[in-house]
Formats: structure tokens, C-alpha cells, sequence
């Protein structure tokens, strides 16, 4: 933890905040007439920006100098929350099961160790493609080291901030409801001089009684262009590139990045590009007129750890939707414009079901909600596919376009 002055060259771990300059508003002025809720919930998709924008948040909690639209950006607070390096500031987030399993408190220090070396890991790229990384889940270890925190009480110089990252992974998991509890106490009467911040990109998953105590904010996407602007202009992304990465990402700057070529990941495919086009293979499957195509696709997938293929059907969904644009006749709303002119083939064979595509995202839904309990992916997939296939495709019909 950075206690020296830091030097004011040092590139800051956190880009600055784009967009979303309603919140942010909303967030100075409430926090200028000293009434920001001390529980808030930033929602929003994934990736456009809440873990920033709650380490903004922070930042004006802490700036030694805030002006009427936000802090100043210049002063030591404001410098050493945008390196992550301020005390005053513990960020929580999902992690992967440690692997030691000793005693409660020996999972609780493997838990910490891990969120620290996750946050070493954060300061040293500003920017970070979000996509789900594993089986991770904010598990009751750590929302035991946080509640410790929190209630350890601070050093009394100024307002300590705890921001909790995608908190609907607190409750798939075992023991979720004394982490639940644990969250809860903390929640319902922070004590003093302390503010919560919570983020979640899928609300819904989380626990009513969590919800019903922060105040919640939501956050829209960014426009297609200023997307595409922040990939070229802060990651140096080219035009095209960017402008394609920015339209699958539906305008969320973090999604984006996971699209982009040579942005991460050995084999030079952003991690998010790879899954688009997994998920693709599995549209083309669940077309097929032989059962074979979806069997030999399923067990591509492990047999167990149904929700590492929550990202997944999340892109099949994608899919599906172009698909029914291009069958409702607009193609200008197709988001995977790589694949337009198979798409449109689809559409033309006469082979699916005109309302087939809208129908299917019924089962879809179905399967994600499954994905987050405890079901083997090979069965889960396959069952999809058979469903899939009885929803899209008009039996006995004329021969797809090479949906094999
Ligand atoms: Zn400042």
C-alpha cells in the first residue's frame, strides 16, 4: 500500500471516465450536498464502465478539492484512487475457489492473497477486456474478510469506500445465504464515514433483500462511434477494428477490447472472439438436419461446471437475434455483420420457421437459468441443440445452406 506522496507523472491504473455523464452528475451533486446513499448499486452491461466509475465515486468521496462536476483528478486522493493504491479504497471482487481447503480461516487468507494479487494484477493494465474468467463467485470467505474490514473501523482520516464487483456472484454458490447475511448486516447500517458500492451487470440474479437496500443506478450503454473512439484512441485499435469490435460489444468499451485481435490471449484472438465464434458453431448445429452434428458439439464441453458457459449462450442469443432481424427484414440490426450473407441464406432457404428465431430465445433463457446451477454443460448443450433445432427448423422442409 502506497503511503509516499505518489509522483504526478505516474500513469494512473484507471483510464478516465467516458460517458455516462448523467450518473456522474447525479453522483456530484448528491455527494456536494452530502446526501450520496452510503449503499449504492452501479447496474449496467458488462463493460461500460462501473468499475470505474465506482472508483470514481470513491474518488469524490475522497478528493481534497471536488469541483461541481466531479474531483479534481489532480490532488494526492484522487491520484492514488486511480492507481488503486488508495487505503481508504477495498475493492472486492469474484474469485476462483482457493485451493486449499483447510479451516475457515485458512480459506479466508487464501481468498485475500488472491485479491491482492488480482489488484497488483489490475494496476498494471488500465485496460482489462470483461468476460467471465472461470468459475468464479464471491464466496463467503470473502465476503467474511470484507465484513471484517468494514467493521475494523478506519485510521478516522476520511471516508472509506468498499466497492463489491458483479454482486449477483454471491448467490450461486454453497453456503450463499451466510454470505448473504454477512453482505446484508453490513448493508443495512454501514457504519459511519463508510460507503458500499455494489456493481452487477445482471441485477436480476441478485437477492431481493440485497437489492432493496442500495440505492441503484443504472448505466446505459455508450454510443457505437464513442466506443469505437475510446478502442482507437486510448488502446490504439485500428478504424476498422475498432468500429467492428465496438458494434458487437453493443456499445461497452470492456466487451469490446475482448474482441479485438492481438489484444490478449496467446493464440492472438480476443477471449470474447473466440466464444462469438464457438457460439456460432452452435447456431450452426442446432440448424443441422443430423442429430450427429449436435451430439459430436456437445461434448466438445466438459462434463461438469455448467456456468462457464454462461458467456457462451450469452453470443448464441447474439446469434439468434441477427438471425431474427434478418428474417423481420433488417439486416441494419445485425450485430455479427461478418456473417450477414450466411445469415441472410438462412433466412432465404425457406427451411426455418419465420418466428423460429424469436421462439428459440424461450429455450435459450431456459438454459442460462439452468447453466447457473449444478447440470453437466455436455447434457445441457445438447439438450439446447435438440431444442434449438425444433424450434427453427420447419421439418422435412428443403436442404439449409451449408448449416453443417
Ligand atoms: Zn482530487
Amino acid at each position: 500500500m502506497a503511503s509516499a506522496e505518489p509522483a504526478p507523472g505516474r500513469t494512473p491504473a484507471l483510464p478516465e471516465v467516458f460517458g455516462h455523464v448523467d450518473a456522474r452528475q447525479a453522483l456530484a451533486a448528491a455527494a456536494r450536498d452530502g446526501r450520496l446513499p452510503r449503499s449504492l448499486l452501479l447496474r449496467g452491461p458488462r463493460g461500460v464502465g462501473k468499475q470505474r466509475l465506482a472508483h470514481w465515486t470513491a474518488q469524490l468521496l475522497l478528493c481534497a478539492d471536488p469541483g461541481p462536476s466531479g474531483p479534481c483528478e489532480a490532488c494526492r486522493e484522487c491520484r492514488l484512487v486511480r492507481r488503486i493504491e488508495h487505503p481508504g479504497v477495498h475493492w472486492t471482487i469474484p474469485l476462483e475457489k482457493p485451493k486449499s481447503r483447510g479451516s475457515a480461516e485458512r480459506n479466508e487468507e487464501a481468498l485475500e492473497d488472491a485479491r491482492i494479487r488480482w489488484i497488483e494484477e489490475a494496476r498494471t493494465r488500465p485496460w482489462r477486456a470483461s468476460h467471465q474468467e472461470g468459475m468464479r463467485a464471491l464466496h463467503l470467505g470473502t465476503i467474511r474478510n470484507l465484513r471484517r474490514r468494514i467493521l475494523r473501523g478506519g485510521s478516522g482520516a476520511g471516508p472509506r469506500v468498499f466497492i463489491v464487483s458483479d454482486a449477483e456472484e454471491l448467490v450461486v454458490q454453497e453456503a450463499s445465504q451466510e454470505a448473504a447475511n454477512a453482505l446484508l448486516k453490513v448493508l443495512e447500517e454501514p457504519p459511519e464515514d463508510v460507503w458500499i458500492i455494489l456493481t452487477s451487470s445482471q441485477p436480476g440474479r441478485l437477492l431481493d433483500t440485497i437489492r432493496s437496500r442500495c440505492t441503484a443506478l443504472h448505466l446505459s450503454p455508450l454510443p457505437l462511434d464513442e466506443t469505437a473512439r475510446i478502442l482507437r484512441e486510448e488502446v490504439g485499435v485500428d478504424d476498422d477494428e475498432a468500429l467492428r469490435a465496438a458494434r458487437l460489444s453493443g456499445g461497452a468499451p470492456g466487451v469490446a477490447l475482448g474482441f479485438v485481435e492481438g489484444w490478449s490471449d496467446a493464440d492472438g484472438m480476443g477471449p470474447l472472439e473466440a466464444l462469438r465464434r464457438d457460439s456460432f458453431h452452435l447456431l450452426r448445429a442446432s440448424l443441422s438436419d443430423g442429430d450427429g452434428a449436435r451430439f459430436r458439439k456437445a461434448v466438445d464441453y466438459p462434463a461438469f461446471g455448467g456456468r462457464g458457459l454462461l458467456d457462451l449462450l450469452a453470443f448464441l442469443e447474439l446469434w439468434l437475434r441477427d438471425l431474427a432481424a434478418v428474417m423481420a427484414g433488417n439486416p441494419d440490426r445485425v450485430r455479427n455483420t461478418d456473417a450477414l450473407e450466411w445469415l441472410e441464406r438462412q433466412g432465404r432457404s425457406g427451411r426455418l420457421h419465420p418466428a423460429g428465431p424469436s421462439r428459440s430465445l424461450v429455450a435459450l433463457e431456459d438454459a442460462r437459468t439452468r447453466a447457473q446451477g449444478n447440470v453437466n454443460p455436455q447434457l445441457l448443450v445438447l439438450g439446447l441443440l435438440r431444442q434449438l433445432n425444433r424450434t427453427l427448423v420447419v421439418p422435412s422442409g428443403p436442404a439449409l445452406p451449408d448449416a453443417d
